[in-house]
């Protein structure tokens, strides 16, 4: 979240005087109460502070601006999510085995023909498709995949938590991202994986000097 200089300052005042009302903070800043009142109103209503009536304005739990911008509570899938690797059901298991390298990639989610989410295939199902001597090369990679309706997804406005308890309660690595385009079909618009949330976390310690 992006704070303006002016709602950081007016955060600094809360922290230090709370509780204190909004023409005492107007007072401090060297502003009039009415040109204060859409920050005070922006900070209120995105939970960094609270407004108790006749007492004046308190800092919530999750205060300073990095910590607010880093909860995990507060990231959503759409600002953590990366693009995701995708092939069509009719490339071979090899060609698929490939482009994993190639993308460096963990799972691969499988495409129809006019790009609509079909599947899903990880590391796994490519060594279990060796080890039982399929023709890599000639049998396409909708044979071996999670195939839908049977895919754990997620979309843009799931928050970072809720991704990842469909992720420990279905012990998957990842998940598409995707957009409902109707008729059960769905676009993908990107992945979450166990790295992506991993690199919350990571961003959340160094955020908080910890
Ligand atoms: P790996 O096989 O590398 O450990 P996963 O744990 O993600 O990777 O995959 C385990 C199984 O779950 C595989 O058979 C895979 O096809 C399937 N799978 C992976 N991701 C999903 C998903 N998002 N939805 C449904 N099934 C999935």
């Amino acid at each position: 979240m992006n704070l303006s200089e002016r709602q950081k300052k007016i955060i600094e005042i809360v922290q230090k005087c709370q509780p204190i009302t909004g023409n005492d903070i107007a007072d401090k800043l060297g502003y009039t109460k009415p040109t204060l009142r859409p920050d005070l109103s922006f900070l209120t209503r995105s939970g960094i502070l609270s407004a108790k009536p006749n007492v004046g304005y308190i800092l919530n739990q999750v205060s300073t601006e990095s910590e607010y911008s880093a909860s995990i509570f507060h990231k959503k899938v759409k600002d953590v999510k990366s693009s995701a690797v995708y092939i069509e059901e009719e490339c071979s298991i090899h060609n698929a085995i490939v482009k994993i390298f190639l993308k460096d990639a963990g799972t691969i989610f499988v495409v129809d023909k006019n790009g609509y989410l079909s599947g899903v295939v990880s590391r796994k199902d490519f060594l279990k498709s060796i080890m039982g001597k399929m023709d890599i090369h000639n049998v396409p990679v909708g044979v071996i995949m999670t195939r839908m309706p049977n895919i754990i997804t997620t979309n843009d406005d799931e928050t970072i938590l809720q991704a990842a308890i469909k992720i420990m309660d279905h012990k998957i690595d990842s998940m598409p991202v995707v957009e409902y385009a109707g008729n059960n079909l769905y676009k993908i618009t990107g992945k979450i994986s166990k790295t992506n949330i991993s690199q919350v976390f990571v961003e959340m310690g160094k955020n908080s000097g910890k």
